[in-house]
């Protein structure tokens, strides 16, 4: 008899995992498990294209139902995975239903981190993971309001983008010094700032949110800084909590994130874990790592699906990113936590330049704004531990091309 997958998830890692499972050639039953009402989708264009209204619902689909159709799935759509008995391979779901695996893919990513503050549960209050909650926001997301942006990470810093666009009055809260602070250098950090100050918006940090009051259904936010902020809409992007109670519960090892292996196995026979709820080790940064981007959850999707396929292939990439904000394309690769040396390619001014971050001269990372050439060779550097030296790196009058590795 042949052997059935299941899969528990309705993103990027969830939607790649079918696809990939039946190109290497897995012909067994192959179950999809998601909480949401839609088949798989992409979440980037939701605090992008989609908040703006430039792109109609049916595009954000990975695939179209066609494709499931066609290559024999049984999709469940609505319905959570509420237990899972990783000895007895099977799985409890919310309508009731029980299945069992040889095979289980974990694609569960995450939930937006709540408020902690007193009144975060406010009506104005919304976060951004979903359709759903781009749908339940809208009404609020009309010209002329006034919207309070908790967090400058790339989510908050796109919404605010889409605000100044759409005519709302965006006012951005940050509690740490600088914008993005978490992932990007003062000086990529202090461009965003410009721009978005030069854009019209109230972008405050080192501010945090103390508490949130009602004043005849709007939210009135108060800041450390002692402000009181009227608002008609609060976005918080503080974020990401991972979706780790399925698999805490079974007895699989979590630690920030499901843990893995090199060929995102976890603790349990036959359980995988991807994308944003997984935990896997970096040989390129000696550390384990829990990354949120797309290119994570599709490339461990796809290890996990040769693993089950029996062609297991290590994980082993550079991470990447991108954010979009006004006509800026910031594209990323890399990690650049422990750098000790940050050298800019190109003019801030005319928003086009790469911030190269560096190790003991070993390049880590990259942030390039408007400079895909810059991303995709500094992609290949940081894997192959090879890079240009910080002057060449430096020196804007070298076409990218032709810096010599
Ligand atoms: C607004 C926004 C903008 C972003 N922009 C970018 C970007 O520009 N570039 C980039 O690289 N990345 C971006 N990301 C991050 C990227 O979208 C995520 O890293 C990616 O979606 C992770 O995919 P995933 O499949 O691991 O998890 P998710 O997309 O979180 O999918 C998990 C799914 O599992 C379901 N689920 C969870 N538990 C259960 C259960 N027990 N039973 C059934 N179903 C369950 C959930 O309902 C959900 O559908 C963005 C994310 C957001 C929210």
């Amino acid at each position: 008899m042949s052997e059935n997958v299941v899969i528990v998830g309705g993103g990027h890692a969830a939607g790649q995992a079918v696809a990939s499972l039946r190109q290497g050639g897995f012909d067994g039953g192959i179950t999809l498990v998601t909480a949401e009402q839609s088949l798989p989708y992409q979440r980037p264009p939701l605090s992008k294209a989609y908040l703006a209204g430039e792109l109609p619902r049916e595009r954000l689909l990975i695939r179209p139902s066609a494709f499931y159709e066609g290559a024999g799935i049984d999709v469940r759509l609505g319905i959570e995975a509420t237990s899972l008995d990783a000895g007895r391979r099977s799985l409890m779901l919310s309508d009731g239903g029980q299945l069992t695996y040889d095979h289980l893919i974990l694609a569960t990513g995450g939930r937006p981190r709540p408020l902690s503050c007193p009144g975060a549960d406010h009506p104005a209050v919304h976060y951004l993971r979903t359709i759903a909650d781009i749908d339940a926001m809208r009404p609020r997301f009309v010209a002329g309001a006034c919207i309070v942006i908790v967090g400058a990470g790339y989510i908050g810093l796109e919404v605010a983008a889409v605000a100044i666009k759409h005519g709302l009055r965006p006012v951005v809260l940050e509690m740490a010094p600088m914008v993005l602070a978490r992932v990007a250098s003062p000086e990529v950090a202090g461009f965003f700032e410009n721009v978005h100050r030069g854009a019209g918006v109230d972008l405050r940090t080192g501010v945090a949110v103390s508490a949130i009051e009602d004043r005849d259904g709007k939210a009135v936010v108060l800041s450390t800084a002692g402000g009181r902020i009227e608002a008609d809409l609060v976005v918080a992007g503080v974020g990401l909590l991972p979706n780790v109670e399925l698999a805490q519960a079974a007895g699989i090892d979590c630690d920030n994130g499901i843990i893995v292996d090199a060929f995102c196995r976890t603790s349990a026979p036959g359980v995988y874990a991807v994308g944003d709820c997984s935990n896997h080790p970096s040989r390129l940064y000696g550390r384990r790592l829990r990354l949120e981007s797309v290119h994570n959850a599709v490339e461990q999707a796809k290890t996990a699906a040769a693993d089950i396929c029996g062609n297991p292939l290590a994980y082993d990439q550079v991470p990447w990113f991108w954010s979009d904000q006004y006509e800026l394309k910031l594209q990323t690769a890399g990690l650049s936590q422990g750098y000790d040396q940050v050298v800019i390619r190109g003019d801030m001014a005319k928003r086009s330049f790469a911030a190269f971050y560096l190790k003991d001269g070993r390049l880590l990372a990259v942030d390039a704004v408007n400079r895909p050439g810059e991303f995709t060779l500094a992609k290949r550097w940081i894997r192959d531990g090879k890079a240009p030296s910080p002057q060449q790196l430096g020196d804007d009058s070298i076409e990218a091309k032709a810096l010599a590795a």
